[in-house]
């Protein structure tokens, strides 16, 4: 016999997008009541309401996971791993465990908003208290509003009133000890969920250059803020230079909370009478805020993940996908700035903004291939993929979305290339093939006299690709494709 609601004590605390521990609301809120916490992650398998995650964010999550639940131990706590349907696993754990409350941070993707809706209802009639909070988001979606009460489509005037009203406030502490229940119930082990790739195991790269977990994100928040931030605004957009935090798979993860990013980033410009570095601050948090806009579209325009935004590219004449889609994926379209780009993110799972958007515009404009295509690739292939940042962004890319470059802008990837790696270091890193080609000759090969390529050891064609496209016709037809769409409403 299962106790009555007023005999429980433990409260549930569901873990999603917010792996860690500090200023994390619904655990600072359980364990602020001094009763038992049953922290517990879900692996949604069932139903098929969320988007399952693709490879590289699902090594990610094995790390965060890992690490949470020592992170856990050490507060004489523990993760509680299950794998299911959570509207069949929750009632069935609150009961078992005589819990009196579940509590979670809220997300807002259209239908995970829904199921938890409904979730919640049924908790609540089970007797339960269920109690939902802002873990992610500096302002969240309903919080920003235009003059006629609707939402923003354009980033410009929606950060400015988020500025208006966003007061983060402090971030709270981690708790140093959680209370346990009396009984632990079981749950999987960690490797149950296979998470991790293992034939093959292609994570090496991925395992080199990132530390998944609440103390990887803290570190890199620190290393951003002494090394980074001062170069942020003047350096931002060279892929060479690293003057980006990297912390988007954490924030992704919520590993580390935007309140703390944001907060840590606005005591360094009330610290220091540098106005270059009050600069830098100003233009970090204001990429933040892109993270909240992409959350609000996510919200209030479902069509942004699925669809296009603007209708009309529902009938964009979009080409077949064939070898130069392989050429695009494995980083062998015969442009340098693409393919290092497309490499790097095989190899490290991660890309530098400027090179998305570029790989980005080269996908949908050069070679005509629908941007669904480019965010599914990314979508597998990227540590931090995300269900809001990364439809918008290539909707933003591809001219479909909301607050879109115009279709007519297309990147040329020579002239991208030799303005934001003009010595070509970024290239060389990720091309070794090409590294011995001058820098005047690295950004076009096809270019390069036969004595230079011969000396730096290049055969076009075998040692690297020839140009998939020649990107002035390529345009053309771009373009032409676009005047196809572009009087319909
Ligand atoms: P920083 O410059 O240090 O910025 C700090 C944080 O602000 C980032 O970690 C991120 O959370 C946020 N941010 C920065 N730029 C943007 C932006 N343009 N849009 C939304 N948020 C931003 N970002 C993702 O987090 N996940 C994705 O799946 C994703 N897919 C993208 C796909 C394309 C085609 C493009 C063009 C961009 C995409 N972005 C995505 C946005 C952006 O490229 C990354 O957030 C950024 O490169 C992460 O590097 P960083 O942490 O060093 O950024």
């Amino acid at each position: 016999m299962s106790a009555s609601p007023s005999t429980r004590s433990t409260i549930i605390v569901w873990f999603r997008d917010d792996l860690r521990l500090s200023d994390n609301p619904a655990l600072a809120e359980a364990v602020g009541t001094d009763c038992p916490v049953l922290p517990v992650f879900i692996q949604e398998t069932r139903p098929k309401t969320l988007r399952p995650l693709g490879g590289a964010a699902k090594w990610w999550l094995h790390g965060s996971l890992k690490k949470l639940g020592r992170d856990l131990e050490k507060a004489g706590s523990r993760l509680v791993l299950l794998d299911g349907d959570p509207s069949e696993l929750l009632p069935r754990l609150a009961d078992e465990a005589e819990a009196q409350a579940v509590y979670w941070n809220r997300r807002y993707h259209p239908k995970a908003c829904a199921a938890d809706a409904r979730l919640k209802s049924a908790l609540k009639e089970q007797g339960l208290d269920v109690q939902s909070f802002n873990g992610s988001l500096l302002v969240e979606p309903w919080d920003v509003q235009t003059g006629e009460g609707s939402f923003y489509r354009v980033y410009s005037p929606f950060a400015r009133a988020a500025r208006q009203i966003l007061d983060p406030g402090s971030p709270l502490p981690a708790p140093k000890k959680i209370n346990a229940p009396k009984h632990w119930p079981d749950g999987c082990a960690l490797d149950d969920l296979k998470l991790r790739p293992t034939k093959p195991d292609w994570a090496g790269g991925l395992r080199e250059t990132w530390a998944p977990g609440e103390a990887g994100a803290r570190e890199r928040l620190a290393a951003f803020l002494d090394e980074r931030l001062p170069r942020y605004k003047t350096h931002r957009d060279s892929p060479a230079d690293e003057a980006t935090s990297a912390l988007s798979p954490h924030l992704r993860f919520g590993e580390i909370s935007p309140r703390t990013v944001w907060s840590a980033c606005s005591a360094r410009a009330e610290d220091t009478d540098d106005s270059s570095l009050r600069g830098s601050a100003e233009k970090f948090q204001s990429e933040l805020l892109w993270r909240e806009f992409a959350y609000h579209l996510l919200y209030h325009l479902p069509p942004l993940e699925e669809g296009n935004v603007q209708s009309k590219f529902d009938d964009f004449p979009w080409a077949k996908t064939g070898t130069a889609l392989s050429a695009w994926k494995k980083g062998r379209t015969g442009y340098p700035i693409v393919d290092a780009g497309m490499r790097q993110l095989w190899q490290t799972g991660w890309l530098h903004n400027r090179v998305r958007m570029i790989v980005g515009s080269f996908l949908t404009k050069d070679l005509l291939i629908d941007w669904h295509v480019g965010e599914d690739w990314f979508w597998d292939t990227l540590v931090d993929a995300d269900a809001a940042n990364n439809p918008a962004s290539w909707q933003w890319v591809a001219g479909s979305g909301a607050d879109a470059a115009p279709y007519f802008r297309v990147f040329n990837p020579v002239l991208q290339s030799k303005k934001f790696d003009p010595d070509g270091t970024y290239l060389r890193t990720f091309l070794p093939e090409l590294a011995e080609l001058p820098d005047e000759h690295i950004h076009e090969p096809w270019k390069a006299p036969p004595d230079i390529l011969k000396a730096a050891g290049v055969t076009l064609g075998e040692t690297y690709p020839e140009p998939v496209v020649d990107h002035g016709s390529a345009r053309k037809k771009a373009l032409a494709a676009y005047e196809e769409i572009k009087g319909q409403a």
